[in-house]
């Protein structure tokens, strides 16, 4: 177990380096200078002086009066929909930073693959989608403060013969990734601990993977550990594998030419930390007993 941790870290390291590959290549990149010197902090801090809600006169969005968030809405409990409506961790945490900030949440349901190119080119204000914090998305965008956690999961069929990731490693299977995730980006590679490309399936959200997990195209689907649970939880005949993967920490993505969003989003954030609203937005979906 502890090689295959090992591993597994080293997987982290090389694969947020394809990530950045994959999702640079092809896009036109314009990062001015200033914009590029206050990225080289993994977590931005908000500015010392101002509230949230002072600091909403510096602060431009893409549609005046408006705050657009892209998101996947197939991550339950973090983005997912209720009937016409997308809720979730994310929405509501997004809804309370654009309360504080005077601004009209938009929340628009795109591929998860394209939520970092639109913010970097100015398409959405921000991507909140339970989405990891890596060294190659930081070339690309900033992040907000980390307001929560996911580990990587392995769901497979009841029954099946994988029992271990150790199993599904070793055999010819196939896995179902939501296309450009860190689960992708894990499994793709063959050299550190991941099944390789040749056996991977890349899907455009979660629910797809596990649609194909169900009708046998895949043997098995990684994916975040709180979406794995709630689809297992929503079918009986799914399981989840324990994995050593380690813990990955989810912001909020943020033009990086937009520092006066950013440190208004981690004012609002350390705001709504401190009154307990973050903590009682997770609980009510994913509650602590
Ligand atoms: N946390 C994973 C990532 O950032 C998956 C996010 C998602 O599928 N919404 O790649």
């Amino acid at each position: 177990m502890k090689s295959l941790t090992r591993k597994l870290m080293s997987v982290i390291i090389a694969a947020s380096f394809c990530f950045g590959l994959a999702s640079c290549s092809g896009k036109t990149t314009s990062v001015s200078s200033a914009a590029s010197e206050t990225t080289t902090a993994a977590e931005t801090k908000a500015s010392e002086s101002s509230s949230a809600a002072e600091s909403k006169a510096e602060v431009k969005t893409v549609t005046a009066g408006k705050l657009i968030m892209a998101t996947n809405a197939t991550f339950p409990p973090y983005e997912f929909h209720e009937g016409d409506k997308i809720v979730g961790i994310d929405a509501e945490i997004a809804k309370a930073i654009a309360d504080k900030l005077g601004l009209e949440l938009v929340i628009e349901d795109v591929a998860f693959d394209s939520i970092i190119a639109g913010v970097q080119a100015g398409k959405y204000d921000i991507g909140c989608a339970g989405m990891t914090v890596t060294e190659d998305r930081l070339k690309s965008v900033n992040f907000s403060t980390s307001y929560a956690t996911g580990i990587q999961s392995i769901i497979v069929k009841e029954g099946s013969e994988i029992k271990t990731i150790d199993d599904l490693i070793k055999g010819k299977y196939k896995v179902g990734v939501q296309s450009g995730t860190t689960g992708d980006i894990y499994m793709s590679d063959a050299e550190n601990g991941g099944v390789g490309e040749d056996r991977i399936d890349r899907y455009n959200n979660g629910n797809d993977a596990v649609v194909a997990l169900m009708s046998g195209k895949v043997d098995a689907v990684c994916i975040d550990n709180e979406p794995a649970k709630s689809y297992v939880a929503a079918n009986k005949s799914l399981v989840i594998l324990d994995t050593p993967f380690t813990e990955e920490k989810y912001a909020i993505a943020v033009n990086k030419d937009n520092e006066a969003l950013l440190n208004a989003i981690n004012k609002a954030l350390e705001e709504l930390t401190a009154d307990g609203t973050i903590a009682k937005i997770i609980e009510k979906y994913i509650p602590s007993k």
